[in-house]
Formats: structure tokens, C-alpha cells, sequence
């Protein structure tokens, strides 16, 4: 099933070129499956930021990725492809429903931290999200684990 979404996106223009038009704020229309929005709306609680800023953020990554590669054009390719991955993997990623806290521990095997992707390797400090629903287990690394607001 798809939603209709609408987030503010401000599209901006370069700051060394400000364009009287590029500053005002435009609405994106678009439909997503209802499952992306969950997603997107997951993540953004998560990072304590409004939707339209996720979104926003995400499009302005995507976009100056490619933007920022010069030389041949396999290497953009490339790396547009692995930038495109990286957001289709942030935006589909399974929602991580029911876990209600981090618990901090010291691994005893190799994984990977869910968020950047980053090898955790055995004896690393690591977070694994703890959840009152079964599945395969969550990790983080210490960049990526929620911080508390007290610090
Ligand atoms: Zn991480």
C-alpha cells in the first residue's frame, strides 16, 4: 500500500550563488510504500529530528555525492551506486520495533554496526538493542548508539 507524504523541502541554493528563488521552500509530492514511511519516521525519532529534515538531509546527500565526484565515469558510477545503496538500505532498513534500550558489552564475535555499516570486531565495545520481540540480534557501534540527553 502506498501513502501519500508530504514534507517541506527547502531547496536551497549554493551558498556562493544564493538565488532569490532557490531560497524559498518548495513541497515535495511523492508516493512511498507505507512500509518506507514507517522507516522514515522510525528513523527520524530516532534521531530526534522532523521527517521533512531526514528527508531533506537525505536528498542533499544523494545529490551532492554525485556531485562532488569528479574524474572518469565509472568512479561515479560507483560511487553514486554505492551512495544510492546506502540510502535504499537506510530507508528499507527493518524496522527496528520493540527495542527499548542499548545494552553496552564487549563482543565475542565479529558483526557489524547497523546504522554506519562498520565492522565490530571481537573484544570491541559494542551496543546490542534490546528488544522484547525475537529476531536477529541489533548492533551498534558508539558513534551510532543514541546518546543520553544528560551526556
Ligand atoms: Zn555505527
Amino acid at each position: 500500500m502506498y501513502h501519500n507524504v508530504v514534507c517541506r523541502v527547502y531547496m536551497s541554493g549554493r551558498p556562493a550563488r544564493p538565488d532569490p528563488d532557490e531560497r524559498k521552500d518548495r513541497i515535495l509530492h511523492t508516493r512511498i510504500p507505507e512500509s518506507l514511511e514507517d522507516a522514515i519516521k522510525v528513523k527520524a525519532q530516532r534521531l530526534r529530528i522532523p521527517v521533512s529534515n531526514l528527508v531533506r538531509n537525505v536528498l542533499e546527500q544523494t545529490f551532492q555525492l554525485v556531485e562532488d565526484v569528479v574524474g572518469d565515469g565509472l568512479e561515479i558510477a560507483h560511487v553514486a551506486r554505492r551512495g544510492a545503496e546506502r540510502v535504499r538500505e537506510a530507508a528499507t532498513r527493518p524496522v527496528a520495533a520493540g527495542i527499548y534500550g542499548w545494552q553496552e558489552l564487549i563482543l565475542d564475535r565479529d558483526e557489524r554496526c547497523r546504522d554506519c555499516g562498520r565492522e565490530l570486531d571481537r573484544g570491541e565495545k559494542s551496543y546490542r538493542g534490546v528488544t522484547d520481540r525475537p529476531g536477529t540480534p541489533v548492533f551498534l557501534c558508539g558513534g551510532c548508539v543514541p546518546k543520553s540527553p544528560r551526556g
